[in-house]
Formats: C-alpha cells, sequence, structure tokens
C-alpha cells in the first residue's frame, strides 16, 4: 500500500511517500480502506519528536480517517465488508478496570493511533472493530474524518468533564484551531453564551459564523482578560476553554467564582508560572482530559451526522503532498481541519 511514514524525527523533509506492507487485521481487528485522514497538530509532535513520545520507525502518522471496511479479522462480527466507517482514533485494551467501566480514554494500556501506533496517512490501516463507527449513507466522508479527534475532545472536554450547563458563560481562548471551533459550537448546543478571543478578525469572523456571541481581537487588545471580565459586568465567565497554555494566567484572571478551567493541550507550549491566590481565592477548578470514551464518540458523532455540528474544512491535498499539508498547519495558515484525500 501506499503510506507517508517517516523512519527519523525531524522536519518536514522526514515524510515519505513511499510503499509498505499492507496490514493484516488481528482478532477483533477490521482493515479500513482509508478514503480520506484528516490532520491533527499532533501529527507535528509526533514527527518532530516534540511530544517526547517514543515511536517505532518506520513510523506512520494520522488519527483521523473515514473509508470502508476491506477485510474482517478473526472474531468480528457485526460489520460487512464495504461498510462506510469513521475511525475513533482513541484505543483502549478493553480489559482494564477502566475500559470495563466505560472510561477508556483512562485506559491503563491506552494507545492513540497514528501516535503510539501506525495510522492514517496510509490506504489502508487495521484497528478494533470497537474503533470504528458506521457513516451514514449519503454523508462526507470527509466531513467524518474531519470532525472526529477534535468533537471527540471536546465534547468530554466540555461536556463529561466540564459537566457545561445551559445558561453558562464560556470563553474559548483562540477562535480558528480544530479543537476551539468544535468547543464553540459545542457550548452553543449546550445553551451557553460563548466569548472568543482570537488573533485575527478574519479569524473571529469564523467564530462568529460558529455562533460566538462575543468576539475579542487580542490583535487589537493586548489586555482581552480585562476586556471579558467588563463584557461580563465584572463577574467573569463560567468556564474557560484553554488549549494555550502560556495562556492560563489570563484564564485565572478572567474565570468567576468557582470557574472551570478546561484544557486539552498546550499549543502555546507547556509550561507556565501559576499565581496560586487566583485558584483558591476564586475556588477555581482545573479540569485536564485527553480524547474521550466510546460513548462519547457515539454521541458526538451522531450529532454530526444530524448536522448540528460539523467540522470546518481547510483545504485537502492528496496523501502524496502530506508534507505540503503539514507545513501548511505547522505555519498556521488553515482556518479549520486539512484533510488527505487517499486512493
Ligand atoms: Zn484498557
Amino acid at each position: 500500500m501506499k503510506v507517508v511514514l517517516f523512519r527519523t524525527q525531524g522536519g518536514l523533509e522526514v515524510l515519505e511517500y513511499t510503499d509498505f506492507p499492507t496490514p493484516e487485521p488481528g482478532e477483533g481487528q477490521v482493515l479500513v480502506k482509508l478514503e480520506v485522514a484528516a490532520l491533527n497538530r499532533m501529527d507535528l509532535w509526533t514527527r518532530s519528536g516534540s511530544s517526547g513520545i517514543k515511536v517505532e520507525f518506520p513510523h506512520i502518522t494520522g488519527a483521523d480517517g473515514a473509508g470502508t471496511i476491506a477485510a474482517l479479522g478473526p472474531c468480528v462480527s457485526g460489520w460487512n465488508l464495504g461498510d462506510r466507517v469513521v475511525i475513533n482514533s482513541n484505543l483502549g485494551c478493553g480489559h482494564c478496570p477502566a475500559c470495563v467501566a466505560g472510561k477508556d480514554n483512562l485506559c491503563r494500556n491506552w494507545q492513540l493511533l497514528g501516535e503510539t501506533v501506525r495510522g492514517t496517512y496510509a490506504e489502508f490501516v487495521a484497528v478494533p472493530d470497537t474503533n470504528i463507527y458506521p457513516v451514514p449513507e449519503g454523508f462526507d466522508l470527509r466531513q467524518a474524518a474531519a470532525a472526529a479527534l477534535v468533537f471527540h475532545t471536546a465534547w468530554h472536554s466540555l461536556i463529561k468533564r466540564g459537566g457545561l450547563r445551559p445558561a453558562e458563560s464560556v470563553l474559548v481562548v483562540g477562535a480558528s484551531g480544530g479543537v476551539n471551533t468544535a468547543s464553540i459550537q459545542i457550548a452553543k448546543l449546550a445553551g451557553a453564551s460563548v466569548y472568543v478571543v482570537g488573533s485575527s478578525a478574519e479569524k473571529l469572523e469564523l467564530a462568529k459564523s460558529l455562533g460566538a456571541d462575543y468576539l475579542i481581537d487580542r490583535s487589537q487588545d493586548g489586555n482581552w482578560s480585562e476586556t471579558v471580565y467588563y463584557l461580563t459586568g465584572k463577574r467573569g465567565v463560567d468556564v474557560v476553554v484553554d488549549n494555550v497554555g502560556t495562556t492560563f494566567p489570563s484564564s485565572f484572571r478572567v474565570a468567576a467564582k468557582g470557574g472551570r478551567i478546561l484544557t486539552v493541550g498546550n499549543s502555546g507550549g507547556p509550561k507556565f508560572e501559576i499565581d496560586n491566590r487566583y485558584i483558591f481565592s476564586k475556588h477555581l477548578s482545573i479540569i485536564g482530559s485527553s480524547m474521550g470514551t466510546r460513548a462519547d464518540f457515539a454521541q458526538v458523532m451522531e450529532l454530526v451526522f444530524a448536522g448540528k455540528l460539523r467540522a470546518i474544512l481547510d483545504r485537502d491535498y492528496p496523501l502524496l503532498e502530506a508534507r505540503s499539508a503539514q507545513e501548511r498547519l505547522e505555519k498556521g495558515e488553515q482556518q479549520g481541519k486539512i484533510t488527505l484525500t487517499i486512493g
């Protein structure tokens, strides 16, 4: 099969379009013929090695993908060849206490497709049959693949971990990234009022089109936490979605008493200073999460299929041009999800 792999971690130049043996689906696995893969920032970190995760070379990155079932491994039932499916990249072992309790993103033997095992920048991928979800006839596979990881992640963070309730206020720090655009939509769907801090008028326009109520352009406003504070009548917001990390000091300032700071990543860098006084005096909760459970995946994908949530699609590239696709993501030129068409 054709794949894009790398034999050593490094810059864009390590990506190689080449042939690789097609995987055999093992027990309980299906072989998916991928039609589309979607990019995530983790692809860049896995390639460069900055995430610190050891990979087996040659490595194939890519967590998101959708396509059709091309082969069934032993002990697979309920699926047929040709079924259209989207992949849930959160790979739980299925038998540890967390998995048995339905908390498979807390799995003791947790793997993430494309990060710790070979992923979707390939014509085929073998995954457990518990990690595929049926895509309705006529629904765009590109939209399904692009929605999967970001909506799964944002849903688990805002709804399950964050316990977001109607009429609460949510600030999303960042306007255009995949998880942020998903968070804006989920918060609106939950009945919250949504504040968005973005780096340009263009990015904020996108947030507005997704239903954001208050837009703050940080290229024009150096003190956005104060602006949001005043916009809320000096109360602050109930929930801050901060996947930048280095903006935590501002997020602490802008959170209301009893506020929750939700984080699923750190696009701005992993380390920053914390002024503990904000945490105890305002009764703040800092809530981390990563990926989501199988139940979350089903719930959020059904909302995507129903058109209540949608991935914002940026450019599409052929698999052969994965390097250009990653370059666009690395430069932050995209608005929404970059995808790869395969085959
Ligand atoms: Zn497990």
